[in-house]
């Protein structure tokens, strides 16, 4: 039976019970299922920015589609009979839904970790609400104003750090930056660093790779590639960060990970194995947009005993094509390398937010 807890917040299992639970299910689906242990729920179709690297905010008509509440404590009741221990809430900006407070009371209730990514544009209006969810990842893209203009929205700079500064202040949350760079930003990624190392978080960086060609299910949802970086940007983008790490800033890739990029070293990707992807409207897809399976006429057993996750699966392990320094962090911490998991007990650090 779960163990529960009383809390100021109300009745729930406590941190270090969710926290084992989400490391057994990866477990399992590392040793017997092979089957994901983290729903990524795309919680709406709408956004409140206007990201230039980004296009999905045009989808914001779509916003009819998304799921309600009760809709989705039910994706979450099957997501967790279904082995599932970890809850990402992304978007569109999960913040502008109404309920996002209740679904996370409800994710939590349940016994999910739960992780949100967001734009923080809103952060400090709804930091009451947030204050059963574990982590944060807020994307902030340069290091001062000029990420009004990369984000499309007036005064979202300010309105980051002073919601950062509040779901802080609120509960437990742990708070972590998340930068976007393209070459719209490109010298932000040692101030950034910076930024991070006085806010006393940790960071993580993405990058829009200009000759990526996946994504091709719709203009409407997959990024803007004429701002990404060309092969030999890409490049001096994993040395810098390579470097960056190496004199002590809180990124929390781990060292192993941005050395085998810089190497060009092959690797093999488990990514479908731990995360399943759902569309606002209860579509599963994959990791390059296309679709794949309708949630609201099936379920994710079924969906998991198919040929097309399998074929998924086994295709994805040969793959090599993801430039995204995450997925490849969670691969190999999939794959139980020594070192990664070595690395993770001091990124661990930054992302509980205990960064000497
Ligand atoms: S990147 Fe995120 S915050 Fe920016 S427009 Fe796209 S969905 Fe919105
Ligand atoms: S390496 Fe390939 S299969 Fe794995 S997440 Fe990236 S694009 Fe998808």
């Amino acid at each position: 039976m779960m163990p529960l807890q009383e809390t100021t917040q109300g009745i729930y299992p406590p941190d270090w019970f969710r926290y084992l639970d989400t490391f057994s299910s990866m477990l399992k689906s590392r040793l017997l299922t092979h089957r994901p242990f983290f729903l990524a729920h795309a919680m709406t179709y709408g956004c409140n920015s206007r990201c230039q690297s980004c296009t999905y905010w045009k989808n914001i008509s779509r916003m009819k589609e998304d799921l309600n509440t009760e809709e989705v404590f039910q994706l979450l009741d099957e997501a967790y009979d279904a082995g599932m221990r970890g809850y990402y809430m992304f978007g569109g900006e999960p913040l502008i839904r109404r309920d996002i407070g209740k679904i996370v009371d409800y994710a939590k209730e349940k016994g999910f970790v739960t992780v949100m990514n967001t734009n923080g544009s809103v952060m400090e209006q709804k930091a009451q609400e947030l204050r059963n969810l574990d982590f944060a990842f807020v994307s902030v893209d340069y290091h001062n104003e000029y990420d009004d203009i990369i984000r499309g929205r007036a005064g979202t700079f300010r309105e980051v750090m002073r919601g950062i500064e509040a779901i802080r202040k609120t509960g437990d949350t742990k708070v972590a930056l998340v930068t976007t760079v393209s070459t719209l930003n490109f010298e932000t990624i040692i101030p950034m660093a910076q930024l991070a190392q006085q806010l006393g978080v940790g960071i993580s960086y993405n990058s829009i790779e200009q000759s990526l060609d996946f994504g091709l299910t719709s203009e409407e949802t997959t990024p803007n590639f004429d701002i990404g970086l060309s092969p030999e940007k890409l490049q001096e983008f994993y040395e810098t960060l390579l470097k960056v790490k190496r004199v002590g800033y809180p990124l929390m890739e781990t060292e192993l990970v941005l050395r085998h990029f810089v190497e060009g070293r092959r690797w093999k990707c488990h990514f479908p194995k731990m995360f399943v992807y759902v569309t606002p409207d209860k579509k599963i897809y994959n990791c390059d947009y296309a679709y794949h399976y309708d949630l609201k006429k099936g379920t994710f057993d079924e969906y998991f005993s198919g040929p097309t996750f399998q074929d998924y699966v086994k295709e994805a392990e040969s793959c090599n094509k993801c430039i995204r320094t995450c997925v490849r962090g969670y691969s190999y911490t999939y794959n139980m390398f020594p070192r990664q998991i070595y690395g993770l007990a001091g990124e661990g650090r930054q992302l509980f937010n205990h960064i000497q």
